[in-house]
């Protein structure tokens, strides 16, 4: 027997789901729709590109940035660590030194918004984030990716603009939006592929992680 070891870990986009307070509504209509005599179904979708799971590049934050359609495939193709946040506010260095991150890894943040955050189509602005200070360290240690379980590597309240500029400024890819809570910590096979939007500061993708220990 087959089973299926792949993990989805992403976020299903709907009609009315959740989106960063500013950014566009999601939806997601039948412009043509064999109920009502078409010849086929065929659905206009309108969203902004940090819907749901997600990749953002450099562009996002820094004018002169690269576009998701240049990020390497090697960035979101390979082995990924999945480390546990036990700090319910945000992630700081402190936590994260014990881990010792090797340059290079690519590096999923599952926090207490895994199993919180994805309940209700309401913004929850109170989300776990990652620190200036965590970004600016996870820089220095050369990281090649990051991904965190709700809509932004930043704060709602504080540190948008810091983290997103320390990681994106140092050359990490960021994944957001993932929905890590029914995987454990540890070691995993990950492919997440962005949509191949020229130019683009995002786009939305599908991500997926299987055991590799
Ligand atoms: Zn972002």
């Amino acid at each position: 027997m087959i089973t299926e070891d792949w993990i989805d870990v992403s976020v299903p986009l709907r009609t009315g789901m959740v989106h960063w307070p500013d950014n566009p509504p999601v939806s997601i209509e039948r412009v043509q729709d064999i109920e009502r005599g078409d010849v086929a179904n065929v659905s206009r979708l309108s969203l902004g590109v940090h819907t749901g799971t997600h990749m953002d590049a450099p562009v996002h934050f820094i004018r002169t940035g690269r576009g998701i359609d240049t990020m390497p495939l090697s960035a979101t193709i390979g082995l990924a660590r999945v480390i546990e946040i036990r700090d319910p506010e945000s992630i700081k260095p402190e936590e994260l030194r014990p881990y010792q991150i090797q340059p290079g890894e690519r590096i999923l943040f599952k926090t207490r918004n895994s199993a919180r955050c994805w309940q209700t189509d309401d913004f929850v602005e109170d989300f776990v984030y990652i620190s200036q200070e965590a970004a600016r360290y996870l820089a220095e240690q050369q990281v090649q990716t990051v991904g965190v379980d709700y809509l932004s590597v930043g704060g709602f309240f504080k540190d948008g603009v810091e983290t997103h500029h320390a990681l994106l400024g140092a050359g990490i890819w960021i994944i957001e939006g993932l929905n890590l809570s029914n995987v454990e910590p540890g070691i995993y096979e990950l492919i997440c592929l962005p949509l191949k939007i020229e130019g683009s500061d995002g786009a939305p993708s599908r991500a997926v992680l299987r055991p590799a220990e």
